[in-house]
């Protein structure tokens, strides 16, 4: 069903345990022949710059053709991003006069991905913030709101697991994604074509045991509306390790399910 795979964390993401030579070897075995790491910028604070230094040299101590450096971008309020790179720490951070529709920002600026060499970029929503996420239809907005602003930014090549969020308790649409308005994937399909990003297929939206089965079968038919509205579609593992996982079947029977076929899944553009 798919033999790139543009959502990988390596051992040097803070929260991932997969050596890359594990990845090359087990992506050569199951025919995975084009994919890139992308651990997490999240903020702009020296730990994390030090662990895209180690994913850079990861990448380029086994480089080869087919293997690219990616990174995971996050949205964060632009107060905090100013505040870590003031202080050099994001524990020191407080929300308290943060106003309403504060503008977001990204862990690293159009230099910083030029100065690592990230061939492509893929940016997703993380964390809501300053919103409160138990009035419904305010963190609807605020989370596409999020997705308007990846999809409208120059730096960003795929956008990651829309729609993903760590607590289904408060994210409604996790049980049924109906709540979301169609007006919502239509002004977003948009920008993303407009603006040559990508949308991606994430894993661990398609299929599993975490949401309810109607969950994902409504989410492989808005993959499949996007995809309609002219969205090009990449495929993300986001395979944290130790092993790398194996999707493939899965994958292939829910958004086969859904019309989907190999070819329909691309490779996004690169920057270098
Ligand atoms: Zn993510
Ligand atoms: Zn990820």
């Amino acid at each position: 069903m798919y033999t790139s795979d543009w959502h990988i964390h390596s051992s040097a993401s803070y929260d991932a345990q997969l050596p890359v030579p594990e990845l090359i070897k087990t992506a050569a075995e199951i025919g995975v022949t084009r994919f890139g790491i992308t651990d997490h910028a999240n903020f702009p604070i020296p730990s994390f710059f030090a662990n895209l230094e180690e994913s850079k040299r990861l990448h380029d101590k086994y480089g080869f053709e087919g293997f690219y450096l990616g990174v995971e971008l996050t949205t964060i309020p632009r107060t905090m991003y100013e505040h870590c790179i003031k202080t050099g720490r994001r524990d020191t951070y407080t929300s308290t006069n943060v106003v309403d529709n504060y503008d977001l920002e990204f862990m690293l600026t159009m230099d910083d991905l030029e100065r690592f060499g990230m061939s492509y970029t893929v940016a997703a929503a993380h964390s809501a913030w300053h919103t409160d996420v138990s009035k419904t239809n305010e963190f609807i907005i605020e989370w596409h709101r999020h997705h308007m602003y990846i999809a409208n930014d120059e730096r960003v090549d795929i956008l990651g697991h829309p729609w993903w969020f760590d607590k289904p308790q408060f994210a409604v649409w996790l049980s049924d994604f109906s709540v979301i308005p169609v007006s919502m994937h239509d002004e977003l399909a948009c920008a993303l074509k407009e603006n040559g990003v990508c949308i991606e297929a994430n894993a661990g939206m398609l299929y599993g045991d975490k949401y309810p089965e109607k969950f994902y079968k409504q989410y492989c038919e808005y993959m499949r509306y996007m995809f309609e509205k002219g969205v090009k579609v990449t495929f993300g593992s986001d395979c944290h390790g130790p092993l790398y996982a194996d999707h493939r079947l899965e994958v292939e029977k829910a958004l086969g399910a859904v019309g989907f076929k190999s070819e329909d899944f691309i490779i996004p553009r690169f920057r270098r």
